[in-house]
């Protein structure tokens, strides 16, 4: 992907701090007794649980020097990929008469605090609709490269462009409508709403990829393949293979690999949102 030249997004909140991997312990444990008694006392634990969180992973800025030049390539990359995504997304409310909020994007390490809750970096890359944020610890690019076999900068982009997708779903009011749809159906069926939600994400993905390549050409030689080898390996199917060595459908949230595919060549091929009614058309 040509992406060295690109503008660099505003949006981008740095909280990558001091790493906590070492011993905890002193204060997650202190504030375990604490909580204790704030609940004996008839207090909120929660609040105190919440609070140690916060001071056992301070959002400080470690200066950027400390850091591997390949860290910081990477966060240099995110920065220009939400940037393309800014400008496509941009454009593609105004054709419809409509205003895009730009999304800001998280860099953590390890865990991170959002509107959504606390999260640890095992999760991947989210986005929380509550605050409108894109949350990526750069370490699951290592993971995307030697664990999902998914190697290359565009398999990178298309994580960031899917979840930017999961925010054009939000600003298009389509998350809550599928919200609402899920409290007042039955398990199965909500996860397959959740599913062409997923798939939907994809396809968004793949019309921020065509409209990247027309007006700013960054596609190079073998790109299109490794966001679709991104898109397979990180399928529920294959994913659930990993972990348990078979595949249960009726708990897929994301979709298969064949179907992360399919969608994410609609969008690629045509460019056009309305190619993507996941919940419309048939999976
Ligand atoms: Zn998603």
């Amino acid at each position: 992907m040509r992406w060295q030249l690109g503008r660099r997004s505003d949006n981008v909140e740095d909280r990558r701090g001091a790493s906590i991997s070492g011993p905890v312990v002193g204060g997650g444990i202190g504030a375990l007794v604490l909580s204790l008694i704030v609940a004996l006392l008839g207090g909120d634990p929660s609040v105190i649980l919440r609070e140690s969180a916060r001071t056992d992973n301070p959002p400080v800025n470690s200066p950027r020097s400390s850091r591997s030049a390949a860290e910081n390539q990477a966060a240099d990359f995110v920065s220009v990929v939400l940037a393309d995504t800014e400008d496509v997304w941009n454009q593609v409310f105004r054709e419809k008469g409509r205003n895009y909020v730009e999304p800001k994007l998280v860099l953590f390490s390890g865990r991170v605090e959002s509107a959504c809750g606390l999260a640890s970096s095992a999760v991947g890359p989210f986005y929380c609709p509550a605050d409108q944020k894109v949350y990526i610890d750069l370490s699951f690019y290592r993971d995307l490269k030697n664990k999902f076999q998914a190697p290359g900068d565009f398999a990178q982009a298309y994580v960031i462009a899917h979840e930017v997708g999961h925010h054009v779903q939000n600003q298009l009011g389509i998350s809550d409508k599928v919200r609402s749809l899920q409290s007042r159906v039955g398990k199965t069926q909500a996860n397959q709403l959740s599913v062409r939600l997923e798939l939907q994400a994809d396809c968004f993905a793949g019309v921020w990829a065509n409209r990247a390549q027309r007006s700013r050409q960054i596609l190079e030689q073998g790109d299109i393949e490794e966001a679709i080898n991104a898109a397979s390996s990180i399928g529920d199917d294959r994913l659930q293979e990993r972990s348990q060595g078979y595949v249960v459908p009726d708990s897929f949230t994301h979709g298969s690999s064949a179907q992360r595919v399919t969608w994410f060549k609609r969008g690629i091929q045509s460019g056009d949102i309305n190619q993507c009614d996941t919940f419309q058309q048939s999976i």
